[in-house]
């Protein structure tokens, strides 16, 4: 197999009394990217892998590796839950600053309908929380992998066939993460962060503090290129970005015109794909949207992904597709409300606490698409992630329910 690994290493370059820069020293060349249609709708094939359905979400666990020499590199759970929400606004276009795009760009602005969540369940099936904290002796790391393996002082990775592996570390000052590309080696696969760009809350590096850093390398993980394609106007495999003639930093006022061909409106500099400050990049396109997704679909390096269950919990099983033809049971003393809901639907047992029962929501295809377990009487769940459409939720009760779910 040949490997595609470490490509990107972003770069500080500190000028005297001026603000930081972000420089990536990506090549991207050799990347070897799944381009085919994210539409299309084949599920089971031998039992094996299926491809992605148009409006699915798709749900990418995550192991969050903490390996720390010093206190300040042993970041909060707070720190590293903020920057999972993060990444659920980038990718889902929900980041409040959305709203900064230039109009000229705004229909070009994406929902890539990707998700991620801490995963709850260990490579042995136990329950986890997802975050590992691991002291290393190595004061700090370089751009050689060592973080990726117990062995020289890392954490080793959790299978990447469904897991995203997220190493948080000191990568010595300079370095600001660098990715793992689809079609590497599954023990490398992943992307390595410093500690002090990860999240957007906590004692985090100006410029930088938004979270973007993560972003910007998961979207490498998912074989994006930069936007200028790596070489003078280069081309990033994306129909809908404008070639530009190179990277851009800082913050720069828009319109920013290169000298490229097909560039009128100048550069996209907002997008996540370029090497501007955290506060100045906030959009993915259409383009890259499909094309991460393709990564997913059936004969996408990360194919698998889609059959990872890791966020779900550890106690509930999986559950049967299901037959469309068969009426919907109305189970007595069982409500969920409001339906059709928007945000957050209520499930209520009457008079029956439904502590320790099991849901589990479905795609009308089958596709599952979470499942939990319920902690309190009455279970709330927040549906707001999930796009407009039907859905079915089976609730694991002695007589097993199902119910029709409208979200709007
Ligand atoms: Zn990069």
């Amino acid at each position: 197999m040949r490997i595609f690994l470490l490509l990107c290493s972003l770069l500080f370059l500190i000028f005297s009394g001026a603000n930081a820069q972000r420089l990536c020293t990506s090549d991207m060349q050799a990347v070897s990217v799944y381009k085919g249609s994210a539409n299309n709708a084949n599920l089971l094939q031998n039992g094996k892998g299926r491809d992605t359905i148009a409006s699915e979400v798709i749900i990418v666990p995550v192991v969050i590796h903490i390996v720390y020499n010093k206190a300040e590199h042993n970041i909060s759970d707070a720190q590293i839950l903020s920057q999972i929400e993060v990444l659920n606004n980038d990718f889902g276009m929900l980041n409040l600053d959305a709203s900064n795009v230039p109009s000229v760009f705004r229909n070009k602005a994406a929902d890539s309908k990707i998700r991620f969540c801490i995963a709850q369940t260990d490579p042995s099936g136990k329950p986890t929380k997802g975050i590992i904290r691991k002291h290393t002796n190595l004061i700090s790391f370089q751009g050689d992998d060592a973080v990726k393996f117990s062995a020289a002082g890392g954490d080793d990775a959790w299978d990447s066939k469904r897991y995203l592996n997220i190493w948080v570390c000191n990568m010595g000052g300079r370095s600001l993460g660098y990715a793992a590309l689809p079609g590497g080696e599954a023990v490398k696969d992943g992307v390595v962060i410093n500690y002090d760009v990860f999240g957007s809350t906590g004692p985090l590096r100006a410029s930088f503090n938004k979270g973007r850093t993560a972003t910007h390398e998961i979207a490498h993980w998912l074989g994006l290129k930069h936007i200028w394609g790596d070489e003078t106007c280069g081309d990033d495999g994306v129909d809908d970005t404008p070639r530009q003639r190179s990277y851009n930093y800082g913050c720069p006022s828009f319109p920013r015109l290169s000298t490229c061909t097909s560039n009128g409106n100048g550069d996209m500099f907002m997008n996540f794909m370029d090497l501007t400050d955290d506060a100045c990049m906030n959009m993915f396109t259409h383009g890259q949207a499909i094309k991460m997704r393709g990564i997913f679909a059936l004969s996408g390096q990360r194919n698998d992904m889609l059959l990872s269950y890791q966020c779900d919990s550890p106690v509930a099983g999986g559950g049967p597709l299901l037959d469309e033809q068969k009426p919907m049971p109305v189970p007595s003393g069982l409500y969920i409300y409001p339906n059709p809901v928007r945000n957050y639907l209520t499930i209520a047992g009457g008079g029956t606490d439904l502590s320790g029962v099991t849901y589990t929501i479905y795609t009308t295809q089958g596709i599952k698409i979470s499942e939990q377990k319920i902690a309190t009487p009455n279970a709330q769940l927040n549906v707001s992630f999930l796009p407009a459409g039907v859905y079915y939720i089976k609730i694991r009760t002695p007589q097993t329910t199902m119910l029709k779910m409208v979200k709007l």
